[in-house]
């Protein structure tokens, strides 16, 4: 009997392939009508490496190097090449620690600390093993291990500093990306193989050198070395790179920079920060989205805060139980979703109120957070009901549009520190964001919390 089939949906045409196939191999037949290398895939809305394997029918839509995304993994997976070129040059045992810190020009300011001098004798030789890696097309290798075990590991390699890291992490597994037998940790999403790293190019620079990538609006270019050496050094001066205790430093930094007007700035190691973020969901609950979305935030150990309608909790009390089952925290979103205004005082009120008798009666708690509706707020309510309202600042429009992609894209692109996300659980699309979104920023490094977390810690 032949292999199972599944039905690939890519643009407007739907071709069969077998189950197992990869998505490289599915890319490759495409690749031809792209400009730029397709370095990911969508695979119904959610981002996938492109050595995964085909599982189901499944709309595929593609991300190029010239895709937000897509140039991040391309940078990442230049940072991994490189940090191997310097260990395989100089021997590993000569190496105490490889560290991309900043950027500087359109590149990557590194330094490497061990036994060797960088000069450019060894640059070049560096640059000529990186070359060798693109030109065997060596492949990059992923593993999902155990933080414990990732902490092992990284101790007998000697990387303390990846090893410290893992202490301040709570997830409970780590991506480990290799390339031959050099294994490295890095957050997010890689190319499947050297052959894609072609472009890039090595500086000698300061006290170390600085590995110059293409820019995101031209993917095959390398552009000309130009560092700025003023902002090199506020950069330089202003962080303290010895100490791995990241958020004073890098908050130290940020304050600098506003202050000395410096935009645009790439902080590479951002992994020494632990990045929160809240998800928030309005308008619910709804008896098939809801759940849906409750199974995927169960499965990734996610907790959110769900916003609801008074009217809607009262219809299936079993979500709201359910939700507070699992650790999510539920705020008042009024009764019918009304709008506050001059006229309408206390009809807004006495949904607030009617709204928090419906939660408070399921969950046996009391309601300390509101989201009222369209934002608009009267501060005297909160000492009249006792009430925290909670607004946001990540607003990717998903209600108006049923498109997953550009929900996730808007919302990966907009996340930063501290945001405070909002969508509605009540849309199929809105659902499918959500968790690709939370993927795709797990792996940036954001640790999501619950809005409580971002508001009062
Ligand atoms: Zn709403």
């Amino acid at each position: 009997m032949g292999k199972e089939m599944y039905q690939v949906k890519i643009g407007e045409e739907t071709r069969l392939y077998e189950a197992g196939t990869t998505y490289r191999e599915i890319v490759k037949e495409y690749q031809k009508d792209y400009e730029d290398d397709i370095v990911l895939v969508f695979v119904n809305g959610k981002l996938q490496e492109l050595f995964k394997k085909l599982k189901s029918d499944c709309v595929l839509e593609f991300e190029t190097t010239a895709g937000e995304i897509g140039h991040r993994a391309y940078q990442r997976s230049i940072s991994l090449m490189m940090v191997k070129a310097v260990y395989d040059v100089a021997g590993h045992d000569a190496i105490e620690k490889v560290r991309i810190h900043f950027s500087v020009s359109k590149g990557y300011y590194c330094t490497v600390k061990g036994d060797i001098s960088v000069d450019q004798a060894f640059l070049s030789r560096v640059e000529a093993r990186m070359r060798e890696m693109v030109e065997m097309d060596m492949p990059i290798n992923k593993r999902s291990v155990r933080t414990d075990d990732a902490i092992a590991l990284f101790g007998r390699h000697g990387m303390h500093d990846k090893e410290r890291l893992f202490r301040y992490r709570r997830v409970s597994k780590v991506n480990i990306y290799s390339m031959n037998e050099f294994e490295d940790y890095h957050y997010g999403y890689m190319v499947p193989s050297a052959g894609y790293l072609k472009y890039f190019k090595l500086y000698l620079y300061d006290e170390g050198f600085v590995v110059q990538m293409p820019v995101k609006s031209a993917p095959k270019v390398v552009p000309a070395f130009e560092p700025q050496n003023k902002l090199f050094h506020v950069l330089k001066e202003s962080v303290h790179w010895g100490d791995i205790q990241g958020i004073e430093t890098v908050g130290a930094l940020n304050d600098r920079i506003t202050r000395d007007g410096v935009h645009d700035v790439v902080l590479v190691q951002e992994a020494l920060q632990e990045k929160k973020i809240a998800i928030t969901f309005d308008d619910g609950p709804h008896p098939v989205y809801t759940e849906k979305l409750l199974d995927g935030l169960k499965d990734r150990d996610i907790k959110a805060t769900f916003f609801v309608l008074g009217e809607k909790a009262k219809e299936h009390p079993e979500i709201i139980e359910r939700m507070q089952e699992e650790g999510h925290i539920i705020g008042n979103h009024t009764y019918t979703h009304i709008q506050l205004r001059s006229t309408n005082r206390e009809k807004f009120r006495d949904e607030l109120i009617r709204t928090n008798q419906v939660i408070s009666g399921i969950t046996e708690q009391e309601v300390q957070y509101v989201r009222p509706p369209y934002g608009t707020w009267d501060k005297k309510l909160e000492e009249e009901l006792n009430m925290f309202p909670v607004l946001w600042n990540v607003d990717p429009n998903d209600w108006c549009t049923g498109n997953t992609n550009r929900v996730t894209k808007s919302i990966v692109d907009k996340a930063k520190e501290n945001s405070i996300i909002l969508l509605h659980d009540c849309y199929q699309s809105s659902v499918d964001a959500a968790l690709s979104s939370i993927d795709i920023l797990e792996e940036r490094g954001f640790r999501f919390v619950t809005v409580e977390e971002i508001l009062f810690e």
